[in-house]
């Protein structure tokens, strides 16, 4: 068995790997998916064996931080088993990571499940605290069931980063007010710039993108802003907010290139990995896993996709088109 690190023709290691366990969701969120979405039929999705099977593979291929996404992961039906299931490989330390990204719809169900199972970390997404602006987003969330999560999450020991996509007209003129409540909470924040996946028809996405660099304008006039060196080997920068000690993220896919030190691949819940989020070269892993019980096709399979990682992504705004836009939505590939 080959068990050399992952590293890819650019002297990357590759050592996260991002999971989408489903591709459905409780919440169609407009600038991810349209109201009447057709999922995908049972049999194309990796049971939940499949992915313990695929997850231990990488892990033992140098993987050293899992995050589960989807669309929401916590609706997959028996999700805590596949939680729960990777807990060994946190006990033997060849995972040091086990995480999530949620709407936060069902984790007052499942926060003290995802504590025991030894996750430790949550991003919950969050754009807006206005009730009828979440409605509207989310179109079928409710904002006080998502605070609820968000109270059980910390309760039950869970650190909780919150998302906010920043989205034009929308919440730009909630800023202040996102930042001082994840402050009274205890709760970092990162912003997301809106990123032109799936091709949702209704939505005009470029008149929905709010720069980053805008909003860290407008935070920078109450707030001193010191930047802070640390790097996650993903798209996020981080500033320090010097009155309130306050670590800010910006995740900016479109006006920074971050690929240079990027470590992470995306499998899909139906066992393709993606290389990059903004490429569509994807490698189908679940025919090498299907195919035999033996895991040394699939590793031979994950070595050579991660050859073929691309150096970097083609999303462009510059010139007021959208270059470079995926067909593939986020639910797909689990932002
Ligand atoms: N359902 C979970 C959630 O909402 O956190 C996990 C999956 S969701 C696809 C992961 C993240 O992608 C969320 O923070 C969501 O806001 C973000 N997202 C979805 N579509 C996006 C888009 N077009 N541009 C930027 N971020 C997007
Ligand atoms: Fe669901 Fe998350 Fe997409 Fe919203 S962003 S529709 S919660 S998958």
């Amino acid at each position: 068995m080959d068990t050399a690190p992952l590293i890819d023709p650019f002297q990357r290691a590759i050592t996260y790997l991002r999971v989408s366990v489903t591709d459905r969701c409780d919440f169609r969120c407009v600038y991810c998916m349209a109201e009447n979405m057709t999922f995908l039929p049972k049999k194309e999705l990796l049971t939940l064996e499949e992915l313990d099977r695929m997850c231990s593979t990488f892990v033992r291929m140098g993987v050293e931080k899992l995050r589960i996404t989807g669309g929401e992961p916590l609706v997959r039906r028996d999700i805590m088993t596949f939680f729960r299931s990777m807990t060994r490989h946190l006990d033997s330390g060849a995972l040091k990571e086990l995480t999530l990204t949620t709407n936060g719809s069902q984790l007052s169900r499942f926060a003290d499940d995802l504590y025991a199972a030894g996750v430790r970390r949550v991003n919950v997404s969050l754009d807006t605290l206005d009730e009828q602006k979440f409605a509207r987003v989310t179109r079928w969330g409710r904002l006080p069931q998502v605070l609820k999560g968000i109270d059980a999450a910390q309760k039950a020991g869970l650190r909780v980063k919150i998302n906010t996509v920043a989205l034009k007209g929308f919440n730009e003129d909630e800023l202040f007010a996102l930042v001082e409540w994840c402050k009274s909470r205890d709760m970092d924040l990162t912003f997301i710039e809106v990123m032109p996946m799936g091709d949702l028809g209704e939505e005009d996405r470029i008149g929905q993108y709010w720069s980053l660099k805008d909003l860290r304008r407008d935070l920078a006039s109450q707030y001193t802003l010191t930047d802070l060196a640390h790097r996650t080997g993903g798209p996020a920068r981080y500033v320090q907010l010097e009155e309130t000690g306050q670590q800010i993220g910006f995740i900016t896919p479109l006006t920074h290139n971050f690929c240079e030190s990027c470590n992470r691949v995306r499998l899909t819940c139906t066992g393709e990995l993606f290389m990059c989020l903004g490429q569509e070269d994807n490698a189908d892993l679940r025919s090498p896993l299907r195919a035999s019980d033996d895991d040394g096709p699939l590793e031979d399979a994950i070595r050579k996709a991660i050859g073929l990682k691309p150096k970097g992504h083609d999303f462009d705004y510059s010139r007021q088109t959208i270059e470079g836009q995926m067909t593939r939505h986020m639910s797909h590939t689990g932002g």
